[in-house]
């Protein structure tokens, strides 16, 4: 079993406009955006990161918005919501504050004990907001510091009943214990992590997931360096895991596999940070590009969706 993973990292979603994208996260959620840059493979779309102040592994959601990308259908085989934690009590500010900015699909309901808020994202994007005990230090800007979210709380995936036992069993060998569940939700939550340490599986009869704007393209688990990612890589590749190299992101290391319930996984190092490039101050203000990608500047600013800071 494996003890390095610390929680989540990041997780990484489509959006269609990324106009919109950015004004929800920064405006309506709060967050801060702490880098944009590009698709790193696909150059003519963007990468935006929100998070906390510096974009701690455990609080960075991310965005490709493809500007023509049609709505995803919702299935199995994905992460079907994404959830925030906020402190206890933060929820009727919550209710108050997402209906004034119209957004969509607000339901208050609890689960395991938690107080919960799931509402949905421009695209359809299934999230959640959770009350908990939670000593992160949030980003304060547009929300009051009392009720701000203060990171990942948890991602929920939807599962079929085949790939949520052999999800459960992968989750096991990454170092989750296995928790009390209700109804068809099971929650695993990994010890000493970093605060973004739960995740859920529910499990339903359902068609797969055809992916499109809204829906999670991989979900990202945090490590705290090279050597132990490459422990981890390792440990996968000796259970039969098919792995990727290395690849470097810039702001952190990362390697991809796809699980059993279809669920694209990433580990992802806490070095070097999103303030390897930028002053921390200024983060995630300017177009930054890898340097294999530098020479296309001058017409990825011209071609790029404007987005207001
Ligand atoms: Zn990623």
């Amino acid at each position: 079993m494996l003890t390095q993973i610390n929680g989540l990292h990041h997780v990484t979603s489509l959006a269609s406009g990324a106009q919109e994208n950015n004004a929800f996260f920064t405006r309506t959620l709060g967050l801060r955006r702490v880098k944009k840059t590009v698709n790193f493979d696909r150059p003519e779309v963007y990468h935006l990161y929100y998070g906390d102040e510096l974009g701690t592994p455990g609080t960075v959601m991310t965005y490709f918005p493809f500007p023509d990308a049609g709505p995803g259908r919702p299935g199995t085989g994905e992460v079907g919501t994404t959830s925030f934690a906020v402190p206890k009590g933060a929820l009727p500010y919550w209710e108050a504050r997402l209906s004034g900015h119209g957004t969509a699909g607000m339901i208050r309901t609890t689960r395991l004990g938690e107080e919960r808020l799931i509402f949905k994202g421009p695209d359809g994007d299934g999230f959640a907001l959770v009350e908990t005990d939670d000593d992160r230090a949030p980003w304060v800007a547009d929300v009051p510091e009392d009720v701000a979210i203060r990171g990942f709380h948890s991602v929920d995936m939807r599962l079929d009943p085949r790939g949520a036992a052999a999800t459960a069993e992968l989750l096991g060998f990454m170092g989750y214990d296995r928790e009390a569940g209700e109804d068809n939700v099971t929650r695993f939550r990994v010890p000493g992590g970093n605060a973004a340490q739960v995740i859920d599986i529910t499990e339903i009869d359902a068609a797969p997931a055809d992916q499109g704007a809204g829906s999670v393209h991989h979900v990202a688990f945090s490590v705290d360096n090279r050597d132990t990612q490459a422990e981890v890589r390792k440990a996968l590749m000796d259970t039969g895991y098919q792995v990727t190299p290395v690849i470097d992101r810039d702001y952190f290391w990362a390697i991809y596999f796809r699980t059993p319930g279809g669920v694209l996984f990433e580990v992802a190092t806490n070095e070097p940070g999103f303030d390897r490039d930028e002053d921390r101050a200024h983060l995630g203000e300017a177009l930054k590009l890898p340097s294999q990608l530098a020479h296309l500047r001058d017409r990825l600013e011209q071609t790029l969706e404007p987005i207001a800071d």
